[in-house]
Formats: structure tokens, C-alpha cells, sequence
């Protein structure tokens, strides 16, 4: 679908900033596809690996069908041409000859797939038809789409994209944006995807501009075409005229004036008008951002997500090569503390390296994932406490747990440690003097309730906002089409929040907060309000967080928090915070005035 002329969409705005530059259109094929035999006792197994995949398939272009029918132009051909593919996923001859092939040749999926392509492309071939030419590509999508969600990974994609493009693609993975070079793209924009998904996370760690959940996109852009992202509304404009060029060129010079303004606040102390020093630390997903967390000014590592180990291989890291990477990364964070989070992805993403044993799940965000999967699978855990422990002697390191949802779940988490330690020292391997302090997510509401509880058995606490804002209010984080639902400042988030903080202060435990609401300026007097004293943020906003805190005592933090908590709904919550302090404090006044 060739459009001319200047094309505007809007979206979610997931990483601020603006990105100018011709778009580099992934088309999400290349697959290395591999072959192996199937043993007579696994056809079974394999048939249900196919049919998940196949469920997988239809549920995601039941998906891009609503995207693409909430244009304001309608969904056209497009939905006729999904409507299609949903039917080769059902007793097509695609899906019979695959299963027969598995059956029969006793091959795997993957290749099966690939074969029955290959053969049903060379039968259209044979009938030169041009329609029927067309029917043969359409076959070949939805194989390398039934393909992909079997491998569940997707290829390097961005390798070739020229220098300073706009990536445009379906969907963009954490994995995926783990690969983009922020020195070689300009930033990305996809069909799919929500504001907290972990990729706009790491999209934002990467002060990569970005925006999700842009109906229009991957049909109505021609690879070359000039394409303007503007990561804090979401909106695309593809083929902008000069006009629109210009004033989007202006915006991108004042934000990037605003941007060295604030980076000279990097040796200001970070402390209030009266005197209370808090504590601004940087969140970590891939090792390479430790310099911008340096530069920045942060005073350590308040998060360091380990996925990033996992990502893009199909096995998974020993012992040695976490604790080299582990190690790497604390002597150059040179003294400073590093808060290493085990493990926090779901069995369905590990499957295959830990040898398909756990299966898939049918939500997985409730499912086998993080601490639940460590304990269940406790060689994961215990390589990866034995890394951490090892590198704790090379620099302050804290151990921190996510989703944790118990009392025990600690206990036992805290047992393994132990034994942990027992075997390294039997191995004689250079440890701390002391076990480094051990900490939980709270990032599960009953956790948050239960934060009394927690607190005697933890050393610290870290309130993850994201999924706390994801279980609280019941929103698919990553789900573009409930996007709007997902309100951080929701008076029962801020609640739980408030509750957490309390609790780590009755304890005399150390609490922070290190989901995306800690990076938000506007949210800093309220938190500093709620008791919070120590924030950990992409490198990127610290600057901005920084200069709100050498504004704000914290008696008018606490006064401020107090009149947030006192309304009843988040969208007026949401206009205080815009409003600020200052400005919220002038009207309070006047109300009070005779
Ligand atoms: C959170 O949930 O707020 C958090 C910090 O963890 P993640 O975003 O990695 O789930
Ligand atoms: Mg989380």
C-alpha cells in the first residue's frame, strides 16, 4: 500500500526525544531455519509445539487486523489479505502437509514448514498466474511467521540499516533493541507494543527516541522514505513537507540545548533546599550503558537487569561468564554500589536451553517466571547467586529478588544462598567477608500489603512501579490497545507505594524505587513526599529528576503528597502533577484567602 505525499499517525510515545531520518523498513524474514529428526516418542510433542505456534500465529494477525481496522481510513484490503492469512492456519493444506511431515518424515517443525512452503510456492509457480503469484508470497509470510513464533527469537535486524534511519517495524523485542547501536539508529516506531513494555524500557535506557502502537505503520512506508518520530507524543509522520521538516529540525535543537543544560548538573549535590541528601541511582539493561551512568552523575547501579545475559543465544550463561560480565561491571562502577536483580523472564522464553521441561503458559505474566522459575529450576538460581556472590568481593553488590509474592519465597531464596556460599568456600573461590545484602522486588501488590511482613526477612526493598501499576490495576503492560488504562498514578498504585515505604521505615530496612516513575520529573515531590529517599532511573533522566529535588523541601513535598493522596481519581491526580508544586501551592492559598 503506496501512499505519496505527508503521512501522519499517532501512537504511543514510549522514549522522548525526536528522531529525522529515512526509514529502514524491517520485513521480519531471513530466518535460519534448522533441521533436525524427531524420535518416534517425541511426533506427539512436536504436533503440540506446531499447534501452539499456530495459535500463537492467529492470535497475533487477529491483532494486526484491529490495528489496522482502527485507522481512520479503514483497514481495506489489509483486513481482506489477514482474513486469508487466519485461513491457511486452519486445515489448509499448509498446515496438513506440515502435519503429515512431522508424522510421517518425522522432521521437526521448523522445517517441515519451510518444505511445505517451498513446495507449495513451486505449484503456484507451475500455473503462471499472477494472482496465484501473489498467493505464494502470502504463503511464504505466514510460514516465516509460524517459523519465527516457534524459534520465539527474532533475527538481527538492524545490521543493515544505513546510518541515522528510523527503524520501522511489526514489533521490536527487548532482544531486538539489546541490538540497535543508539550511535547508528535515530530511533524506532512500531505497530504494536505498549509504553512499558520492556523494550520501550530499554528504548528509553538508550535515549533512543520511539514510538508503539502506530496504526499505518509497516504498509504505509517505503524503505528510503524520510520519516520523523516524536517519542514523547508518539506521533509518525512519514514524507513530512519542508515545512513540517523544519519546525521538527527546531524542536530537536532546543531539546538538545535542554539536554547539555542539564547535563552541567552532574556535580550539584543531590539534595533538597533543606538539606536531606537523596539518593539518584541509574537502572542498567545492558552492561555498555554503565558509562552514560557514570556520566550522568549516578551514585550507583540501583538496578541492573540481568536478561540481558539470556537474550539472542540458545543456551544459557555458566557460572564464569556471568561472574566475568558481573565482575567487568563493578570494578568500573569503581566503588559505587551495584544492585545485580537475578533473573527475571519467563520459562516459556527459556524453554529450549533449559530443555523444554517447563512449557508454555497461558498468561504468562502470572505464570513460571522470575523468582518462581528460580526456585522451581534451583541450578538457574544457584549459578546465578554463585556469580554474584563471587563478584561481591570485587566491589558493594547487593542481591536483589523480583516478583517475589511471599514470606518463604525469601526464606528460601535466602537457604540457597547459604548453600551457595558453603560450596564456593569448599572450592576455596575469593568471597566477600560478609553475604551481601539481600533484597525484594515489590512489585506484587500482595507483596506491597504484606511489605510488614517481607521487611523482616529482607535486607531492602525495591518497588518496581511497573508491574506493580501491571497487577494492580490488571493491564497487559505491553498491550497497546489498554495502553490507556495503564496509570501509574492511579490512587491505588500510589497506595501501595506509600504503604512499602512506610513499612521499610518502621523496619529501618533501605527501600527505593526503581520502575519508570522514578525517571519522571513530575513525580519526584511526590515520592520524595511518600517517604522516599533513594530513586534509580535510565541514566538519561537523572539530570531532569536532579534538578526538581534542589527545588523541593521535603515539608512541601509532604504537603504536596498529602493533598495528591487526598483526591479520588488519577486524572486529577495526573493534572496536579502537571501543575507541580509551586503552582498547586498558589492555588491552595488563594482557595484559603477570605
Ligand atoms: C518494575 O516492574 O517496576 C521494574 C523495575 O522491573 P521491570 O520493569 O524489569 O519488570
Ligand atoms: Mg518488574
Amino acid at each position: 500500500m503506496k501512499t505519496e505525499g505527508e503521512q501522519n499517525w499517532r501512537g504511543i510515545g514510549i522514549s522522548t526525544g525526536i528522531a529525522i531520518g529515512p526509514a529502514y523498513v524491517i520485513d521480519q524474514t531471513g530466518l535460519v531455519v534448522p533441521e533436525y529428526a524427531i524420535p518416534a516418542a517425541q511426533v506427539e510433542k512436536e504436533l503440540k509445539r506446531f499447534q501452539a505456534a499456530l495459535a500463537k500465529t492467529q492470535r497475533q494477525i487477529s491483532q494486526l487486523r484491529q490495528k489496522a481496522e482502527s485507522l481512520p481510513s479503514g483497514a481495506g484490503d489489509i483486513s481482506l489479505l489477514l482474513e486469508a492469512y487466519k485461513g491457511m492456519l486452519t486445515g489448509s493444506r499448509l498446515v496438513r502437509g506440515v502435519e503429515e511431515m512431522i508424522e510421517k518424515s518425522r522432521l521437526n517443525a521448523e522445517a517441515a514448514i519451510q518444505r511445505e512452503i517451498s513446495a507449495l510456492k513451486a505449484s503456484f509457480a507451475a500455473m503462471d498466474d499472477a494472482y496465484l503469484a501473489a498467493r505464494a508470497s502470502d504463503v511464504g509470510e505466514v510460514g516465516m511467521r509460524l517459523i519465527r513464533n516457534l524459534l520465539q527469537q527474532q533475527y538481527n535486524p538492524f545490521a543493515e540499516a544505513p546510518e541515522g534511519s528510523v527503524i520501522i517495524a511489526e514489533e521490536i523485542t527487548p532482544a531486538d533493541t539489546a541490538l540497535m547501536n543508539p550511535e547508528h539508529v535515530a530511533g524506532f516506531a512500531t505497530l504494536l507494543g505498549g509504553a512499558e513494555s520492556h523494550a520501550a524500557i530499554m528504548a528509553r535506557d538508550l535515549a533512543l527516541p520511539a514510538a508503539a502502537g502506530v496504526a499505518g505503520l509497516v504498509q504505509g512506508v517505503t524503505a528510503g522514505d524520510m520519516v520523523i518520530v516524536d517519542g514523547s507524543k508518539g506521533d509518525v509522520i512519514v514524507r513530512p513537507k519542508e515545512a513540517t521538516l523544519q519546525l521538527y529540525r527546531q524542536e530537536l535543537a532546543r531539546l538538545q540545548r535542554e539536554a547539555k543544560r542539564l547535563k552541567g548538573l552532574k556535580n550539584v549535590p543531590s539534595v533538597t533546599p533543606d538539606g536531606t541528601a537523596i539518593t539518584l541511582q541509574a537502572n542498567l539493561e545492558l552492561p555498555r550503558e554503565a558509562e552514560a551512568a557514570i556520566k550522568s552523575g549516578a551514585a550507583g547501579i540501583g538496578l541492573l537487569r540481568t536478561e540481558f545475559m539470556f537474550m539472542n543465544r540458545p543456551d544459557l550463561p555458566d557460572e564464569d561468564e556471568q561472574f566475568d560480565i558481573l565482575r567487568k561491571l563493578v570494578q568500573q562502577l569503581d566503588g559505587r554500589p551495584v544492585t545485580i536483580r537475578t533473573l527475571d523472564v519467563g520459562g516459556e522464553k527459556l524453554a529450549t536451553a533449559l530443555g523444554d521441561a517447563l512449557g508454555e503458559s497461558a498468561n504468562p505474566a502470572l505464570g513460571l517466571r522470575a523468582i518462581r522459575l528460580g526456585l522451581k529450576e534451583p541450578k538457574l538460581l544457584e549459578t546465578q547467586l554463585a556469580a554474584i556472590l563471587r563478584v561481591a568481593a570485587y566491589g558493594p553488590v547487593r542481591i536483589l529478588i523480583p516478583m517475589v509474592s511471599s514470606v518463604s519465597q525469601m526464606k528460601q531464596v535466602r537457604e540457597h544462598l547459604v548453600q551457595v556460599e558453603r560450596r564456593l568456600q569448599r572450592r576455596r573461590a575469593k568471597l566477600p567477608p560478609s553475604l551481601p545484602p539481600l533484597g525484594a522486588m515489590i512489585e506484587i501488590p500482595g507483596a506491597a500489603m504484606a511489605a510488614d511482613a517481607l521487611a523482616r526477612v529482607c535486607d531492602f526493598f525495591a518497588i518496581g512501579s511497573n508491574d506493580l501499576t501491571q497487577y494492580t490495576l490488571a493491564i497487559d503492560r505491553g498491550d497497546d490497545r489498554v495502553a490507556d488504562l495503564y496509570e501509574p498514578f492511579h490512587p491505588a498504585v500510589l497506595r501501595l507505594i506509600q504503604f512499602t515505604a512506610a513499612a521499610a521505615w518502621r523496619a529501618n530496612i533501605p527501600v527505593s524505587l526503581c520502575g519508570e516513575m522514578a525517571g519522571d520529573p513530575q513525580a519526584t515531590a511526590l515520592l520524595l513526599g511518600l517517604g522516599l529517599r533513594e530513586l534509580s532511573m535510565a541514566p538519561t533522566r537523572l539530570p531532569a529528576v536532579k534538578n526538581e529535588i534542589t527545588q523541593i523541601s521535603i515539608l512541601r513535598a509532604v504537603a504536596f503528597a498529602e493533598h495528591v493522596m487526598n483526591q479520588s481519581d488519577e486524572g486529577e491526580i495526573r493534572l496536579l502533577l502537571q501543575k507541580g508544586v509551586a503552582a498547586t501551592e498558589e492555588s491552595l492559598e488563594k482557595r484559603r484567602r477570605p
